[in-house]
């Protein structure tokens, strides 16, 4: 008997309900909260449409952490899921603290003002969530998420030494507009623009935003070029991993996104400085998010599929060379079918719903704050296949 209660209606918010609404074994109830009720209320909507499940709906400001203690006082729940945005991660986390009750998000906290996201302020939490008996699972989406937990798999499992960690990201989406994210646009514009950085024999080495490129033939997708990014998976990998030298992450991208993200970029529309405009102050890049379509509305559109893995190089269980390449393909028209959105979504929110379905059976849980590779991989691999994403793994040896 477990009771959830969900923030953040979005994209994701809405994979969250459905995935959870499917698995009425584990999850007997579920609350969906967030700023605009609304949205709330039409995701219960399409979930009533295709069974019954008790999904309520609430309204919350999550920046605020006593409206959010009142809240999860009222509701009760087992667990509290924070699907809405990094800059809701400590006033909800505090909320849980207050109220007794554990916490999973799927992205680090991110201070509004400044594109920076490291897990510093989260990972500061650890003693306090210890001290109270709770736990806090953080970053339980795809990258971060699954992707710490293909590594973890792999050095449980296949590795003595990690040398080498690409975790690889690719969309062959097509949703026909000319520009538009395939998740929060202000989220994601803020990521793409920032400087890359990748890490190096014990040292973070910085690159121009997308100066660093290449091919890969992304199995089921063919080959795209791949640039590399910094994303937070990195910095909890890069101290969990045995053996590591070198860590990178690679995001794939249009020719036809870049040139509309350079020249928005260029013209300032990507700031997220206050400007004055016709008397009042507005930030650039809220203004283009309010231009750009809703994420979630893309999902009716969007053909084509996605693949995100890892490629690991090291030593083998028997002191060889070894190299593994996990990954995940998934169809953004299946999971259209599915639960109404597309597969950026998709692959977000079912491995939310997946954490969470482990904390509640007590499959993971371990009061403290806890990065995905910190923790047992195997239950949450065999869920991954059960749950709508199957993973493959290519082994060469040699
Ligand atoms: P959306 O912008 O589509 O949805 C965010 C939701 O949060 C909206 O419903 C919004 O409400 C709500 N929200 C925002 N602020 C508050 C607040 N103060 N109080 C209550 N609710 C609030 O985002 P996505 O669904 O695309 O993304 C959700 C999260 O998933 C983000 O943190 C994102 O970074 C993360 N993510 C993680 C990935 C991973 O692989 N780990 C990949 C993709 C996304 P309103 O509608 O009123 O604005």
């Amino acid at each position: 008997m477990s009771k959830v209660l969900i923030v953040g209606a979005g994209g994701v918010g809405q994979v969250v309900a459905h995935k959870v609404s499917q698995a009425p074994e584990v999850f007997t109830s579920a609350v969906l909260a967030s700023r605009t009720q609304s949205k709330c209320d039409a995701i219960a909507a399409q979930i009533t449409k295709r069974r019954n499940f008790p999904l309520e709906t609430a309204q919350v400001d999550a920046d605020n952490p006593r409206e959010m203690a009142e809240l999860i006082r009222k509701v009760k729940p087992d667990l509290v899921m924070n699907i809405a945005l990094p800059y809701q991660d400590l006033s909800i986390m505090d909320a849980c603290l207050e109220t007794g009750v554990d916490y999973l998000d799927t992205a680090n906290y991110e201070p509004p003002d400044t594109a920076k996201f490291e897990y510093k302020w989260q990972w500061a939490y650890q003693e306090r969530f210890h001290e109270k008996g709770l736990m806090a699972l953080l970053g339980s989406g795809f990258d971060p998420g699954v992707t710490n937990v293909f590594c973890a798999h792999a050095q449980k499992h296949r590795f003595s030494e990690i040398h080498t960690v690409d975790i690889m990201d690719a969309n062959a989406g097509d949703h026909g507009y000319h520009f538009a994210t395939n998740f929060n646009p202000e989220i994601n514009i803020r990521e793409i623009t920032a400087k890359g950085r990748f890490w190096e024999k014990g040292e973070w080495i910085e690159t121009d935003a997308l100066s660093v490129h290449k091919t890969w033939d992304f199995p089921e997708i063919g080959p795209k070029e791949m640039y590399l990014m910094y994303h937070e998976e990195l910095e909890s990998l890069a101290q969990n991993l045995n053996g590591l030298k070198t860590i990178r992450f690679w995001m794939t991208f249009s020719e036809k996104y870049l040139t509309h993200l350079r020249v928005l970029e260029n013209v300032g529309m990507t700031g997220i400085k206050p400007i004055l405009f016709e008397g009042r102050e507005i930030i650039p890049l809220h203004f283009l998010k309010a231009l750009l379509p809703d994420p979630a509305s893309l999902g009716p559109r969007t053909k084509g599929k996605t693949n995100i893995g890892c490629l690991i190089e090291g030593l083998g269980k028997d002191g060889k060379p070894l190299k593994t390449y996990t990954y995940n393909v998934c169809d953004h028209e299946a999971c259209y079918a599915e639960v109404e959105s597309q597969a950026i979504s998709y692959t977000t929110g079912v491995p939310a719903m997946i954490g969470g379905l482990l904390m509640v059976t007590g499959k993971w849980k371990k009061p403290g704050v806890w990065n995905m590779e910190q923790l047992d991989p195997d239950p949450f691999m065999e869920q991954l296949n059960l749950r709508g994403l199957p993973w493959t793994e290519e082994i060469t040896q040699g």
